[in-house]
């Protein structure tokens, strides 16, 4: 008997109806008081060597429709590997329909929006690095539902360096980047890492937003905000897990932040300043230049010609927290966005944007902040 089940760590779909392995009709659950809708994970039983047809429907009103024409679902048999599926949509049918097809050679097939960064899979990336020599963890605070806002502390340096992700919990790939990023600054043998821990110390906050990661939803936090659209006020009510961040870097100040995302619709790497910001300087601008030069030189995943247009002089949104920061701070403050379709300028027809290189572009974006830190004056 062919089964969906979703009922786990970051799993989200509402079974339509299921007829045959050719009509598995499904769609997407809205992240929980609000109308955001887009990451989905599920499994699929009891389909071995039978073609199957899944559609999953009612697209066009989901968070961000541009982004299913030339996207291609994630799907995993042992859960470690994820690759892409033969997909298509059609905006038309059923108010906007991707449709997805596979022969699974096992019982059991996993199918994600982008590979899944489970809560269990946070913790153990928060154990191992803790256990490494010179990194300190502890928790700023708590989201609504009363879960951990972890952050750990690397190097002694006196510049200061915050990386955080998953403000936007359906972007996984911004966990996947910081395991990346953080077993390079952790490896005693890796001389930009030692360089960088000499420099700077680093204040890393993996998982902004547990909440909605365990809960499978795209955009918000528990009680439906946008923890993105909350750093000019935030409050324990609606965002504790920004006013617990934002009150801990007031402390620790900032040189450098970057705030790491995926983007649903654009095919490339690319990284969103600051423009527009009341206080903006000349040198704020060139450094953020300076940064995605090197980041284009270092990583051919990356690339600065396309992204979001650059916001006009005096309106940038502060509720923004790139834009907060470097209007609070001066700092050098960065929107790194990875794409959940795959580079364009450097595809890969098994494996799309990937874990993997999530954590490369980790490592380079790492090296990119060494080769800054001279420029901070
Ligand atoms: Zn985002």
């Amino acid at each position: 008997m062919i089964s969906i089940d979703s009922n786990f760590d970051s799993g989200n779909i509402v079974v339509e109806h299921i007829a045959s392995p050719h009509e598995i009709v499904l769609s997407i659950r809205k992240d929980a008081h609000s109308d955001f809708y887009q990451w989905y994970h599920f499994r699929l039983s009891g389909a071995r060597g039978q073609p199957c047809t899944i559609r999953i429907i009612n697209l066009n009103g989901s968070g961000y429709p541009g982004g299913w024409p030339g996207y291609r679902a994630c799907v995993s048999e042992d859960r470690q590997v994820w690759r892409r599926a033969e997909t298509s949509y059609d905006p038309k049918a059923d108010n906007g329909t991707l449709t997805i097809r596979v022969a699974p050679a096992v019982d059991q097939l996993w199918l994600a929006y982008f590979a899944p960064y489970s809560l269990e899979r946070h913790h153990d990336l928060i154990a191992r690095i803790a256990a490494r020599p010179g990194v300190a963890v502890d928790v700023l605070g708590h989201s609504l539902d009363g879960r951990a806002i972890d952050r750990l502390v690397i190097g002694e340096g006196p510049r200061t360096i915050w990386l955080y992700a998953r403000q936007h919990p359906g972007e996984s790939m911004a966990e996947w980047w910081m395991e990346g990023a953080l077993e390079r600054l952790t490896d005693p043998a890796d001389p930009v890492a030692r360089k960088l821990r000499q420099l700077a110390t680093f204040h890393v906050v993996p998982n902004m937003n547990p909440d909605g990661s365990i809960r499978g939803h795209l955009r918000t936090n528990a009680a439906g905000v946008n923890l993105n659209r909350e750093w000019a006020n935030p409050s324990a009510e609606r965002s504790p897990e920004v006013m617990c961040v934002l009150g801990t870097m007031s402390q620790t100040g900032c040189d450098i932040a970057m705030d790491v995302h995926g983007d649903e619709a654009i095919p490339q790497v690319f990284i969103a300043g600051f423009d527009g910001i009341p206080s903006i300087t000349e040198t704020q601008l060139a450094l953020l230049d300076k940064y995605k030069a090197r980041l284009a030189r270092l990583s051919p995943d990356f690339q600065t010609a396309k992204g979001y247009p650059r916001a006009r002089p005096g309106t940038a949104n502060l509720a923004m927290s790139t834009n907060q920061l470097a209007e609070r701070f001066g700092c050098l403050a960065m929107t790194l966005e990875m794409p959940f379709k795959d580079n364009d300028d450097l595809p890969c027809a098994e494996f799309g944007w990937s874990p993997e290189r999530s954590k490369h572009l980790g490592r380079d974006c790492l090296a990119a902040i060494l080769e800054t830190l001279p420029d901070l004056g």
